[in-house]
């Protein structure tokens, strides 16, 4: 497909696309000054055609406070420390930056501390992985967890697997961060360590953590260090639905791939919370529509998938799509930031509007109260 004819399908997807003109929405969207014109397909509640509340504005009023050119730093800084491998300084490097964003806006930082044993080593290594939590106001012993991996793999930058989740997960952090904004339950942001070797940081996580849940410690204190898990969501590999065979652009049909595991302990559940993330989708999401399906694989939801509602948000099927060849740049050196156009790093950012949208409703998050 040359570009001419790219341009003009997308010319007239957006033309044939009838605008709902919403009393009270237009000046909404047209606030949304971060979004660069040229890449807005102007989707917003067209697939959905979702009467909003005024509670359903309050979030929305959240969810833009999303920046796209703030989403696209957080990836490029990433992106400076190479592809992060697991046990190298670069990665042990990412880590020092990522929690000093996070306490740059305000967040106390935890590091997670475990053993990681090589392959083809028999001797144990310390390793390590950083969390942040924006605790809840009236049930701080209740947390969702949002995830994405901060290290990566290929000997590029990681810049999409995954620069993308991770820099989408910080993005949330930021907004979250505001004085003004409260959420009743706890939020936590944990950027994992070691997927690319089998979901060993995530994993530590659960063996280290899930005993602990709801525990007021100390006593008396109010204070939860792991607050009853609610749901977890994980981004893995956000940017590039260029279909398959891959075209060079973003596909018309690209979407956000929100996926549960049918085979697991919490399938109902699970699907129950994939379902929530659609909705927040058709209600809040700019660009880009989202699906539900059942074969969440091979990601760092998988070791919570039979103790907590579990769901991953992709670019595309882990197992149908992205493991049939639909992403060329996967561990390879061209996981580069400068690889990916304004386009990819929208569809990121339409996970993100998707999260964050779920996260008000799930959570009960407010603006000043
Ligand atoms: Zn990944």
């Amino acid at each position: 497909m040359t570009i001419r004819l790219a341009t003009l399908l997308l010319a007239a997807f957006v033309t044939l696309a009838p605008v709902q003109p919403l009393s009270g929405q237009a000046s909404q969207d047209e606030r949304r000054i971060s979004d660069p014109p040229e890449l807005r397909r102007n989707l917003r509640r067209i697939l959905g055609d979702v009467p909003m509340t005024a509670t359903d504005t309050m979030h929305q009023d959240i969810v833009d406070r999303l920046d796209f050119d703030s989403y696209k730093e957080l990836v490029r800084g990433l992106t400076q420390f190479g592809d992060r491998e697991q046990g190298t300084a670069r990665n042990a490097a990412a880590i020092d930056w990522i929690e000093d964003q996070l306490r740059g806006w305000g967040y106390e930082t935890e590091r997670v501390h475990y053993m990681y044993t090589p392959r083809g080593s028999e001797t144990p290594e310390p390793r390590e992985e950083v969390f942040a939590t924006k605790i809840g106001t009236t049930s701080p012993d209740e947390m969702y967890i949002i995830g994405a991996h901060m290290d990566g793999r290929g000997g590029g930058e990681a810049a999409n697997d995954d620069g993308s989740g991770t820099a989408l997960v910080m993005e949330i952090a930021r907004v979250l961060s505001a004085a003004d904004i409260e959420s009743d339950r706890s939020i936590r942001f944990a950027l994992w360590n070691n997927e690319e070797t089998g979901l060993n940081g995530a994993r530590a996580y659960v063996e280290q953590r899930a005993d602990m849940q709801g525990i007021e410690d100390p006593p008396g204190s109010g204070r939860y260090p792991e607050p009853r898990w609610m749901g977890m969501i994980q981004h893995d590999m956000m940017m590039w639905d260029h279909g398959n065979p891959v075209t060079f652009e973003q596909a018309l049909d690209a979407d956000v791939d929100v996926e549960f595991q049918l085979a697991s302990g919490m399938a109902a559940e699970s699907a129950q919370l994939g379902l929530a993330l659609i909705n927040a989708n058709r209600m809040h999401a700019s660009d880009y529509p989202a699906v539900l399906s059942n074969a969440m694989s091979n990601t760092d939801s998988t070791p919570f998938m039979d103790l907590t509602p579990s769901v991953s948000l992709r670019e595309n099927r882990r197992l149908y799509e992205t493991g049939n060849g639909a992403n060329p740049h996967w561990h390879q050196t061209t996981d580069l930031f400068e690889t990916f156009s304004d386009r990819d790093f929208m569809l990121g950012f339409n996970a993100g509007q998707t999260t964050l949208g779920a996260l008000t409703k799930l959570a009960g998050i407010q603006i000043g109260k």
